[in-house]
């Protein structure tokens, strides 16, 4: 049963571009594996400014909040480049975030036997990659004062204030550590304790936490150096935890030593069970309609949906062992030099499915 008691209720926002399309697959898998789920489809991002006005209009904020799930396509929409800040696609997701209070983004990276050849390292390397980077979402520089200023000599002068509280490093800290748990019980936190005052809190209130996860692993490791370790050897990495910008960066650069963008789930969660699954990738406007995308990202972060917010671990096995069996089958889009349509590829892994 889910939040209402009655019906488990996953809410659709496919969005922009390619968001439909593989949103579509995604949900063909759900409805395979997990028959007892309601959908209700909202809109968002640049198909709701059309329809509405309004990237994020408060039908779909209100559909997201009442629903135990919220599986999200993707936003962006270039005929809307030119709209201000506040009503472009893009919006849609932080004010998505916000409203369901989810800070904390899981970027699982790994490489799927058959795809060696893809990825930006050595496949012998790249084999190893099977890591998880935990993102803090609503803090650091992103969100401090801002502004931009000429300054008494005639520079142009910007600034972003970076800062955490130590109730938000502890609460993304948590979910670290609890990641870790679940995996190979690793956790290392990414920080730049050296010349930033912000990490030194960060590395302190994580070593707290620490005390409360003795059967975790910790380490600590400085952000330039990270960003090395993880192109010479990623296979050392077991759960990553980091601010937002460090995250930000991380995250992208873990995705493509994994191969495919197409490949790569990811989950928002908060500090309840609901939570916002998307793929990473973007809505991909150079690909739309033309019934290429890789629907897999999309179908594995159904499988983090499952779960995450649900709590069903088995359903959510057999899609990634099914994803993986399809690739090792020779299952390929176009993006992994394949020729294989969105539905035929979620036609392969539907199979595998059984
Ligand atoms: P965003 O700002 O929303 O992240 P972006 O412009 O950074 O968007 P994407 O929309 O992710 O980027 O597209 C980047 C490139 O990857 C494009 O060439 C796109 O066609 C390709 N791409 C993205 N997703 C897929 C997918 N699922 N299957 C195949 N190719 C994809
Ligand atoms: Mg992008």
């Amino acid at each position: 049963p889910g939040k209402g008691g009655t019906m488990t209720l996953i809410a659709i926002l496919a969005g922009d571009g390619i968001g439909p399309e593989v949103t579509a697959q995604a949900r063909r898998v759900l409805t395979a594996l997990a028959p007892d789920l309601m959908f209700e489809e909202g809109l968002v991002g640049g198909a709701a400014y059309r329809a509405q006005g309004h990237p994020l209009p408060p039908e779909t904020l209100a559909l997201a909040r009442r629903s135990d799930a919220v599986l999200f396509g993707a936003v962006g929409d270039p005929a809307f480049d030119a709209l201000e800040r506040a009503m472009r696609p893009e919006q849609a997701i932080l004010g998505l975030r916000k409203g369901l209070g989810l800070f904390a983004n899981l970027r699982p990276a790994k490489l799927f036997a058959g795809l060696e050849d893809a990825s930006a390292l050595k496949p012998e390397i790249a084999r190893r990659i099977d890591l998880v980077i935990v993102r803090e979402l609503t803090g650091d520089v992103y969100f401090g004062d801002k502004g931009r200023r000429l300054t008494s000599t005639g520079l142009r002068e910007g600034h972003d204030l970076m800062r955490y509280d130590e109730v938000e490093v502890a609460r993304i800290a948590r979910v670290g550590f609890e990641t870790a748990r679940t995996r190979r019980g690793k956790l290392l936190s990414v920080d730049k304790a050296n010349v930033l005052e912000t990490s030194q809190v960060w590395r302190d209130v994580v070593n707290e936490v620490a005390r409360d996860f003795r059967d975790v692993e910790l380490g600590h490791m400085y952000v330039d150096n990270a960003a090395m370790q993880l192109v010479r050897d990623p296979g050392q990495f077991d759960t990553i935890v980091t601010g937002n910008l460090f995250g930000d960066i991380l995250s992208d650069q873990a995705s493509m030593c994994a191969g495919s963008i197409g490949m790569l789930p990811s989950a928002a969660l908060g500090s309840g069970t609901l939570g916002m699954y998307e793929p990473i990738h973007g809505s991909a406007p150079d690909i739309a309609g033309q019934g290429k995308a890789n629907p897999c990202a999309a179908i594995l972060s159904a499988a983090m949906l499952l779960r995450h917010s649900l709590a069903r671990p088995e359903p959510a096995d057999r899609i990634e062992a099914a994803v993986a069996a399809a690739i090792l089958a020779g299952a390929r889009t176009a993006d992994l030099g394949g020729t294989m349509s969105t539905e035929a590829m979620g036609d392969a892994i539907m199979a595998q499915l059984g």
